[in-house]
């Protein structure tokens, strides 16, 4: 098989690679190792930024994220039983956030490409990615599984899109490499749980006993979380269990209520922070997970995923018009630009919310006095907001 841009993964990242190169007249070949069904049913992230939002519509996969998708234009943060709304509209000059799950994301998108676009293959597992340094003598290639066989797919750049446990990352020499990383001591059990939202924002709960947030995915289904021992078995928590901590975690000093409902899934998700630099090498580029991974506090990981693959595909796009690689070699840095205010935004989101294991007397205090802080001050509270509604595609 033969390809100008092999893309390796159809996560948000690949999926939207494979439509923004499609629009652009360049040509693209999808590799991805798991079925279909798993892709589309594999639950994960659910807001999208403003500029997420604008880059869907306009790549022509916004139809039903418009139709089903619910604007949010502000968070609510609770702590010490008090709640404060942070109104984003009113503090970033009209930015909002769209909820709309990564599983309906990728399904707008799998449907498009099947129709319209270049091939996608499933069960197909990229298995090395070569010759793409720029000591290569040939073109580079990615070796793949598919049916029982061995296959090549040759191109004339590759794309990993393959999350972080990718193999494309693995073709970037050790030595040119720096990774930056953070692990934390807790983690977030999350459920799905077939009742509305008891509340028509997201809400961020800092309790003494760890974080908590409420979101949800549609009209009648909630997405809950709770923070956890690190390691924490989900299985180990009951049904009532989960809605017992809840509860406590959200508690408010007016007659707020948490409405119980089926539980329909729970997972133990880990918290890292992570970065790899460079995101290039030779004709190797990295996108989405495959290069950085943020807590999922600031809800960032899929929005960068969107915005390095805008970045790729406008880089990609001026060389084909121009002849120039200035973009193409500036990927890297322009990616990892926002890819840091990211990082540093969840990070501080985490560190804002969640209670550490060893955490002092001292530092619960300072959590409370930054989070009254925000509550009272415009500046700070801008800053969250400028945060949460996203940093500018590069
Ligand atoms: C369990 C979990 C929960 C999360 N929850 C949230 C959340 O609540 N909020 C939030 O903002 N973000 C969340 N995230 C982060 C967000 O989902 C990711 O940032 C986003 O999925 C990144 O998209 P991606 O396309 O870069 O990578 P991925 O979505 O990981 O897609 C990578 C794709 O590559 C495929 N692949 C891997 N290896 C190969 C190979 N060798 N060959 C071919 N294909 C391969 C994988 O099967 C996958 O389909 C969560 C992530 C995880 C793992």
């Amino acid at each position: 098989m033969r390809t100008t841009v092999g893309i390796i993964g159809a996560g948000p990242a690949g999926l939207l690679l494979a439509r923004l190169l499609h629009n652009a007249g360049i040509d693209s070949v999808v590799l991805e190792s798991r079925d279909r069904a798993y892709v589309e049913q594999r639950q994960r992230a659910g807001i999208l930024e403003q500029g997420t939002v604008d880059v869907l519509r306009a790549a022509g996969a916004g139809r039903r994220m418009d139709r089903e998708g619910l604007r949010h234009d502000g968070i609510e943060l609770r702590y010490a039983r008090q709640r404060h709304r942070v109104d984003f509209p009113a503090l970033t000059g009209g930015r909002s956030v769209m909820v709309y799950a990564q599983t309906e994301v990728c399904k707008d998108l799998i449907a498009l490409q099947l129709k319209e676009g270049g091939p996608l293959l499933f069960e197909a597992e990229a298995l090395a990615v070569e010759n793409v340094g720029e000591e290569a003598t040939a073109g580079p290639r990615v070796r793949f599984g598919h049916r029982g066989a061995e296959d090549v797919l040759e191109c004339d750049y590759v794309v990993g899109c393959d999350g972080f446990w990718g193999v494309a990352r693995k073709a970037i020499p050790a030595e040119l490499t720096r990774v930056f990383e953070r692990a934390y001591p807790f983690g977030w059990l999350g459920i799905l749980a077939d009742v509305p939202p008891s509340h028509d924002e997201l809400v961020y709960a800092r309790h003494e006993r760890g974080f908590a947030l409420l979101s949800m995915r549609s009209p009648s289904v909630s997405r809950l979380y709770l923070q956890v021992p690190e390691g924490t078995d989900a299985e180990a928590w009951s049904d009532d269990d989960i809605w017992a901590e809840l509860e406590r975690r959200f508690e408010t000093a007016d007659d707020w209520r948490l409405e119980r409902g089926p539980i329909t899934q729970k997972s133990v998700t880990s918290m890292r922070s992570y970065v790899h630099e460079p995101m290039r090498h030779g004709r190797l580029f990295l996108a989405g997970d495959a290069a950085h991974i943020v807590p999922p506090t600031g809800a960032k990981g899929l929005n960068l995923a969107v915005g390095d693959v805008v970045t790729f595909a406008r880089a990609l796009t001026y060389e084909r018009e121009t002849g120039s690689p200035e973009l193409l070699d500036a990927y890297s840095e322009t990616c990892l630009r926002r890819v840091w205010q990211a990082e540093r935004f969840s990070h501080d989101m985490t560190t804002l919310l969640h209670r550490a294991p060893d955490a002092t007397p001292f530092e619960d205090r300072l959590q409370l006095a930054r989070l009254e802080r925000i509550a009272s001050s415009r500046a700070a509270e801008t800053d969250l907001a400028e945060g949460y509604t996203g940093f500018p595609f590069g």
